[in-house]
């Protein structure tokens, strides 16, 4: 039932020219108090979605550091996902409702994967709530446990919040994106706050010669003559796509010839995100200069990466969002953001470093800051080059792993 996502150890050394040297010198630290430190990460998905991206990059350096760490991914059937998509929606402010059905899939594919689960491992950090009651159906009495959340759960649904904290009680540590997330009945519990960061390694955001992006973009249909707007996410509700495109309307009566690509990523534990697809594939239809690419038709991480260096300007027009690395990944490169003041985003970028936060369904808002970098360049550099700056001293990898090392290093007593 659960499934080991294969990861090649990543020397910290190859990190050494690319991040703070204060980072490195705390992790080589950390890798030898926890050297040989026996790990699982659990979660839902092996591809598409932040919390694989950070996966894919933490557990192999974690690997490199000298730590022992397994990626596992829970499986369910389908109604499992529909189920925990649910909840997912709740935490985040949806309606939802506890049917005695959701509450048998829940606790069914949970338990499946529970009896899987083996017992060789000092510390097993579960993401997100899909695998959440893991906890509640295992045994493993040497064994500590940490949950940690990357949603948005600043104000879930009432039933989706009692829903959770039922699954969180045999839980060593809670570890959450920021304080705004804890729930109050949380408080009291052991609980962490760190930010998420991007892979400065990693193909999404290796550096690429413009020639070449203007090839890949190019190769999808995109003018690379005219300016672009970009959103990348997956096809969520909370992502608001479809806002995106309303925004885009607006921003080209101001700017014609103005282009909108939208890449989204489909992800195992996101059933909702087919229906989206094919709704925004048929508006794309109807419209001219809107593109709509995915991972599984052929949109990969070195070409996400080079829609994120080529655009003019980046929207995350996030309604919700508990981080949002696509935010860090274009500042990265340099390329203002116009983003919807939510969750961790406001950890992200402040109005004049990396572009600017609007009311996240404030659609005139967002048209008239994006036409307002499209219009000035020399704006939209200076605001991309202090959103870099942020990112490399908060959010590289090397700084998430360093905090979730410390942790660790908490539970395990090695923390002084
Ligand atoms: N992503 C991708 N291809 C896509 C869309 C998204 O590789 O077409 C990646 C994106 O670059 C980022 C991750 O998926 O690394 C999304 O993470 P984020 O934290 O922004 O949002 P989440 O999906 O976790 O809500």
């Amino acid at each position: 039932m659960l499934h080991r996502v294969r990861v090649a150890p990543v020397s910290l050394d190859t990190y050494r020219d690319a991040v703070p040297a204060e980072q490195v010198a705390e992790l080589e630290d950390l890798g030898r108090r926890l050297h040989g430190l026996r790990v699982a990460h659990i979660n839902a998905t092996p591809y598409g979605g932040g919390v694989s991206e950070l996966l894919r990059s933490s557990v192999a350096l974690e690997c490199g550091l000298g730590l022992t760490v397994d990626w596992l991914v829970i499986s369910g059937d389908s109604r499992f996902f529909e189920v925990t998509k649910a909840l997912h929606n709740g935490l985040q402010g949806a309606p939802f409702v506890v049917t005695a059905d959701l509450e048998e899939t829940y606790v069914l594919n949970n338990r499946a994967n529970a009896a899987a689960l083996p017992g060789e491992y000092d510390v097993i950090i579960v993401h997100d709530p899909q695998p959440a009651a893991l906890r509640a159906f295992s045994s493993l009495p040497t064994t500590r446990w940490v949950w940690r959340c990357h949603i948005d759960t600043a104000e879930p649904h009432p039933t989706a919040e009692q829903f959770l904290l039922r699954w969180l009680d045999g839980y060593d540590t809670l570890v959450f994106t920021m304080a705004e997330f804890v729930v109050p009945a949380l408080r009291g519990r052991p609980i962490e706050l760190f930010a998420p960061g991007i892979d400065p390694l990693s193909p999404k955001n290796l550096p690429v010669p413009p020639s070449l992006c203007k090839r890949v973009v190019s190769w999808h249909g995109v003018d690379t003559q005219r300016p672009l707007l970009l959103q990348v996410s997956r096809f969520d509700p909370w992502k608001d796509p479809f806002g995106v495109i309303r925004v885009f309307r607006i921003a080209r009566e101001h700017i014609p010839g103005l282009q909108l690509a939208l890449l989204g990523s489909m992800a195992l534990d996101d059933p909702e995100a087919w229906r989206l697809y094919e709704q925004l594939r048929a508006e794309a239809e109807r419209e001219s200069d809107l593109f709509i690419g995915t991972n599984l038709t052929g949109v990969s991480f070195v070409e996400v990466n080079a829609f994120q260096r080529s655009a003019s300007v980046v929207i995350q027009k996030s309604l919700r969002e508990g981080f949002g690395l696509v935010v860090s990944e274009a500042l990265w490169k340099e390329t203002p953001v116009v983003a919807g003041r939510s969750g961790g985003i406001t950890l992200q970028m402040e109005d004049g470093v990396g572009g600017y936060l609007v009311d996240p369904r404030d659609e005139d808002s967002f048209a008239r800051h994006v036409v307002a970098l499209i219009q000035d360049r020399a704006l939209a550099r200076t605001l991309g080059r202090l959103g870099r700056q942020r990112v490399r001293e908060r959010f590289l990898i090397t700084r998430y792993v360093r905090d979730e090392l410390r942790v660790l290093a908490r539970l395990v007593g090695q923390d002084c």
